[in-house]
């Protein structure tokens, strides 16, 4: 039987036979990057859907994805920030009664999903690496002030509106990377 290059070869490695990784001396190369060939050890390599990389091959890949520009980041920025105090503040003063729960829930989401569709199109749908996490800054950092205002409906706007906003940049992704 012989074994696929592009799979983890465990204890494949012998005492004579030891391959090192090259950025850690330390480790053994038990994996080998599936796209470019060059042998690396667990801290190295990068799981992905076709599997494992180098993370250069990985960075490579994303920079191909994210075409984001730098405006675009300030774009998204603004536009959170702004539509977040606003609508944090106008929230706000719905005061403090039951049916005000459900009347934030519902303006939280859908400010947030605002924010969300606002961005992108002002951005031309550009990929940017880092989008999702300056949205959910604009978002909640915009909030703030209203929290003087009223705590409970800024704090269900915070946590909500945050979640629709980023909901089409892939928050995680980004903070992963
Ligand atoms: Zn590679
Ligand atoms: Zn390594």
């Amino acid at each position: 039987m012989t074994i696929s290059e592009t799979e983890p070869i465990p204890g494949a490695t012998t005492e004579d036979d030891v391959v090192t990784c090259p950025v850690h001396p330390k480790e053994a190369a038990t994996l080998r990057c599936n796209r470019c060939g060059r042998p690396m050890c667990t801290k190295c390599a990068v799981r992905t859907p076709v599997g494992y990389r180098c993370r250069e091959c990985v960075r490579q890949q994303q920079d191909k994805f994210f075409d984001a520009q730098f405006f675009d980041y300030i774009i998204a920025g603004v536009v959170s920030l702004v539509v977040s105090f606003f609508g944090a503040f106008v929230l706000a003063r719905f005061g403090f009664g039951f049916f005000t729960i459900f009347i934030a829930f519902f303006v939280s989401s859908a400010v947030g999903g605002a924010i969300g569709a606002l961005v992108r199109t002002l951005t031309r749908k550009r990929r940017g690496r880092y989008t999702g996490l300056v949205v959910a800054l604009g978002v909640v950092l915009g909030a703030l002030p209203a929290l003087l205002v009223n705590p409970l409906t800024t704090l269900i706007f915070i946590f909500l509106a945050t979640g629709t906003a980023t909901a089409q940049f892939g928050l995680r992704l980004s903070l992963n990377q």
